[in-house]
């Protein structure tokens, strides 16, 4: 049997939490793993941001972004911002799931323009977290899907944005190989 790439493995764990609401906890790993895929995402978070400056997007981090309120009108705490007007992307922290979820937002758009709030969040989420589970491997922090939910994506959302999901995964990660 062929070895399904880890890319899809991770797309597939993110689908079954929409569709079958399954939580897969795969543990931190033993503390030499930890470090590793740390040291892996501090790597990959640099080239990241090298990435997002050649598309000309400017990456700032600065200190607390303070609270934003999600589609049903409850308080988050903002980890990262993309404002395409500004071609700007702020961040909390330099934080390499965070910059992916950013970047899906930037890539996204370059694609295909504005989205729905609820298509834009689906969007980065699966694309950033996709990203990070080829970047760092499949125990990584668990994916926001939750988030993406609250922000009003629903399977509907899901099976007409998978296909644009998956691009902006790809183009991401061809762009990181070059
Ligand atoms: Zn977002």
């Amino acid at each position: 049997m062929a070895k399904v790439p880890r890319w899809e493995r991770a797309w597939q764990h993110f689908r079954a939490g929409m569709f079958d609401g399954y939580i897969y906890n795969p543990g931190d790993g033993t503390t030499a793993s930890r470090r590793k895929r740390f040291n892996r995402q501090r790597e990959e978070y640099w080239r990241l941001v090298q990435l997002a400056r050649d598309l000309g997007i400017a990456v700032y981090k600065g200190g607390d972004l303070g609270t934003a309120t999600d589609a049903s009108g409850d308080l988050f705490h903002v980890g990262g911002l993309w404002d395409p007007g500004k071609e700007r992307i702020r961040l909390g922290q330099r934080s390499f799931p965070v910059l992916a979820h950013e970047m899906g937002h930037a890539v996204s758009y370059i694609l295909v323009g504005h989205q729905s709030r609820a298509e834009g969040e689906l969007t980065a989420c699966g694309a950033g977290y996709v990203l990070t589970c080829h970047i760092a491997g499949m125990k990584t922090p668990r994916h926001d899907l939750a988030y993406a939910r609250r922000q009003g994506a629903t399977r509907e959302t899901l099976i007409e944005t998978e296909g644009h999901i998956l691009n902006v995964f790809h183009e991401l990660r061809s762009a990181l190989q070059q």
